[in-house]
C-alpha cells in the first residue's frame, strides 16, 4: 500500500507488484483537526484498504508513505509536516507499525515521487536524474546511480531552500530569499495580487471573475496565454528563478534528467521556455547539453506510487521473507 500524505489530503493506494493500481481513495482534511485525528485518519484509511481485500488471495507486503515535510531517517519514523508548522513531530510509522502491524517506510513527499518517476515514470531506465515538484512548497528527489540519494540525514534534495535573493522575503524555514518564495503557486498568487494592488493594468481580476473574483493559478495562466503583459512576466520571472536553480543542479550533478513535477506544470511552456533559456546562458555547455528537461506525466500519483518501490525492493531481495 502507497500512501501520500499532503497538508490537506491523503491518498491511499494498493497496486500490485507491476505497479499497477488495485484500487485507491482520497482523503480531504482541515489542518485545523490535529496531529491525533491526522493519524486516526491515516490508520482508519489504511485498514479500510485492507479490509477491501480481505477474504482475497492477497498478501500485503507493507505500508509506503510519502509525507510533506522533512523525515527523520534515523528511526525511519516521524515526518514533520512542514505546512503544519504547529503540529512539530509526527510519529507516522510508528502509529501505523502499532495499529496495523505491517512494515512502513516513510519518504519525504518529493523523494517518494523521485522514486515513482524512477520506476513507473519518465525516470524509468535513467540512472541519474532529478525531480523536482512545485505546488505549495518547492521539493525534489535526487537519483543517483539508479538508487535514491538522500544524504546525511535525509534532506538531500531539499531545492526549494536554495537562496536565490539575500534580500528576498522570509521562508517557512526561517532563511530569508529561498526559490521556495518565489515559484511557489502561493507565492505566484501573491506576486500578482502585489501588483494589481499597486495598479499594474492587467486582464487578470477580469478573467478571475471581476473584482470579487479570487486570484487563481489558472487565471494566471490562461491571462498569461492570452499575452496579458503581467501574467506573462509573472511566468517569465518564475521560470528565470527556477532556471537559477537548475543551473546549480546541472553544474553540480549533471543529471541526464529533469522531470519537473507538481501543479506548476500546468503552466507549461510559460515555465519550460525561460528555464530553458537560462540553462542555455548560464549551465557549464558540456553539462546543458546531456540534460533533458521534461514534465511528469504520472500527475497526482507519483509519491503514492513510488513510496511502495522500497516494498518492492525489499521483496525483490528476500522474496522467501
Ligand atoms: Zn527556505
Amino acid at each position: 500500500m502507497g500512501i501520500e500524505a499532503r497538508k490537506d489530503e491523503l491518498l491511499f493506494l494498493v497496486s500490485d507488484l507491476a505497479g499497477d493500481v488495485l484500487t485507491q481513495k482520497r482523503v480531504p482534511f482541515d489542518k485545523k483537526v490535529g496531529k491525533d485525528a491526522f493519524l486516526t485518519l491515516l490508520i482508519q484509511g489504511a485498514k479500510e484498504q485492507i479490509d477491501v481485500f480481505k477474504g482475497k488471495e492477497k498478501k500485503f507486503l507493507g505500508i509506503g508513505i510519502g509525507a510533506a515535510g522533512l523525515v527523520n531517517p534515523d528511526d525511519g519514523s516521524v515526518a514533520i509536516l512542514s505546512h503544519l508548522s504547529n503540529w512539530g513531530s509526527v510519529p507516522v510509522k510508528k502509529a501505523l507499525e502499532e495499529e496495523i502491524g505491517l512494515k512502513v517506510f516513510v519518504h519525504n513527499l518529493a523523494a517518494a515521487a523521485a522514486l515513482g518517476e524512477s520506476w513507473y515514470g519518465l525516470g524509468r531506465g535513467r540512472k541519474n536524474f532529478l525531480y523536482l515538484s512545485v505546488t505549495d512548497g518547492v521539493g525534489g528527489g535526487i537519483v543517483i546511480n539508479g538508487r535514491l540519494y538522500t544524504g546525511a540525514s535525509g534532506t538531500a534534495g531539499e531545492f526549494g531552500h536554495i537562496t536565490v535573493d539575500d534580500h528576498g522575503p522570509v521562508c517557512t524555514c526561517g532563511n530569508v530569499g529561498c526559490l521556495e518564495t518565489f515559484i511557489s503557486i502561493p507565492s505566484i498568487i501573491e506576486s500578482a495580487r502585489k501588483s494589481l494592488s499597486d495598479g499594474v493594468s492587467s486582464a487578470i481580476q477580469e478573467i478571475a471573475g471581476g473584482p470579487d473574483g479570487a486570484i487563481t493559478f489558472t487565471a494566471l495562466i490562461e491571462a498569461a496565454r492570452r499575452e496579458d503583459k503581467l501574467a506573462y512576466k509573472l511566468f517569465t520571472d518564475v521560470g528565470r528563478y527556477l532556471g537559477e536553480g537548475v543551473v546549480s543542479l546541472v553544474n553540480l550533478l549533471n543529471p541526464e534528467l529533469i522531470v519537473i513535477g507538481g501543479d506548476l506544470v500546468q503552466a507549461g511552456n510559460l515555465i519550460l521556455n525561460p528555464v530553458k533559456d537560462v540553462l542555455k546562458r548560464q549551465a557549464l555547455e558540456v553539462a546543458r547539453k546531456s540534460v533533458e528537461i521534461v514534465f511528469s506525466e504520472l500527475g497526482g500519483s507519483a509519491s503514492a506510487l513510488g513510496s511502495v518501490v522500497p516494498l518492492i525492493e525489499e521483496f525483490v531481495a528476500s522474496p522467501l521473507d
